[in-house]
């Protein structure tokens, strides 16, 4: 009988404790800390069938594209700039669609090659790699990345070599490949993980100085002075390399069109879809008889931001080869993007219409 109230009264005990554990912290601004838990749970059974309200600033961690901690890919500590090329020869790609951000530049003519910054540990092929030319330097060097390219046009691979750049070169360094199914020069291909230990043999700095492209949004609108844009079309030259950007509503992305055709990766088998579209116009001149272009990364100039359905005007400004070009909304703020993949397109001021 002694050992059954001695047993009551330690229940009763830690009743009455719980009761003053629960009570004290309700007392000592709890209340607040209470409604902050539940608030967030509510929040996230609301939107749950709005998925790119999820935004969660505080988790990311690729700060080129706005992944979060949880994304399926390591994030690398040094990002890696990839010289793809862009012929119909050379489509569909591979990897691209996996990329945190694509520069297009005019490179002769109306052809363009694509500049894909990988800064996470994607899987499967990557290419096909062309060869590097001056202004693709200077995005490797406000990057800080290393520099991935298939030998180069003479002044740029003088140039690399001037700077001390971290090249990753199919000529000179391991990590590259040929594939049996297209011709040379449009068959060769890499791998991030390859590149990563390849730069590692080189023994180039391991960590990127660079922090990220620009911060992140998590509200769709960027602003309330915004136009509504569908569609972005970009011509850089004559009736060839057309690209059309698409909006999709129900997705919040942009799916990529070159001539008609629906963007593709063939590694990853997806179509190619931006969040975030910059147009940064810059003028550009022919340099030699090849018809190679040099275009005025350097420099400021306007421009567009187009992201959500939503377009503002902007303005870029880049101090020097190795600064970071800068994007500024007409307030002069740096503009805010959304998580995904971001397209900086540059061009001439009078080839791009929006809808
Ligand atoms: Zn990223």
């Amino acid at each position: 009988m002694a050992k059954y109230s001695n047993r009551l009264y330690l229940i009763f005990t830690l009743f009455v404790f719980a009761l003053i554990f629960t009570w004290s912290i309700a007392g000592c601004g709890g209340e607040e800390e209470t409604d902050k838990e539940k608030e967030p749970d509510k929040e996230v059974e609301k939107e749950e069938p709005k998925e790119d309200k999820d935004v969660n600033l505080d988790a990311i961690e690729c700060h080129f594209c706005g992944a979060e901690e949880d994304h399926e890919y390591d994030v690398l500590s040094r990002p890696i700039l990839v010289t793809y090329g862009n012929s119909s020869d050379e489509r569909p790609h591979s990897g691209i669609s996996e990329a945190c951000v694509v520069y297009e530049l005019r490179v002769e003519g109306s052809h363009t090659r694509l500049l894909a910054l990988f800064n996470k540990d994607v899987p499967g092929d990557i290419g096909n790699v062309r060869s590097a030319r001056l202004d693709f330097i200077t995005l490797a060097l406000e990057n800080d990345s290393y520099y991935v390219h298939v030998g180069g046009h003479q002044a740029a691979l003088n140039e690399i070599n001037r700077i001390g750049l971290s090249s990753l070169n199919e000529f000179r360094h391991a990590g590259f490949w040929r594939s049996d199914d297209r011709g040379a020069p449009y068959n060769v291909y890499t791998e991030i993980s390859q590149l990563v230990d390849s730069a590692d043999s080189r023994g180039y700095s391991e960590d990127g100085e660079r922090e990220g492209l620009l911060d992140f949004r998590d509200e769709e609108s960027m602003s309330n002075s915004s136009e509504e844009v569908s569609e972005v079309q970009i011509n850089y030259g004559s009736n060839f390399n057309v690209i059309n950007y698409e909006y999709q509503e129900d997705e919040g992305v942009y799916l990529r069109k070159v001539d008609n055709e629906p963007h593709l990766d063939r590694e990853h088998d997806q179509e190619v879809k931006a969040s975030n579209i910059i147009i940064q116009y810059a003028n550009s001149r022919t340099i030699d008889d090849e018809g190679r272009r040099d275009i005025d990364l350097v420099g400021n100039g306007e421009g567009m931001y187009i992201s959500k359905g939503e377009m503002i005007p902007i303005t870029w400004e880049k101090e020097c080869e190795e600064a970071k070009t800068k994007f500024y909304d007409e307030n002069g703020d740096e503009i805010n993007l959304y998580p995904g993949q971001t397209w900086i397109n540059v061009v001439e001021e009078d080839k791009v219409t929006v809808e």
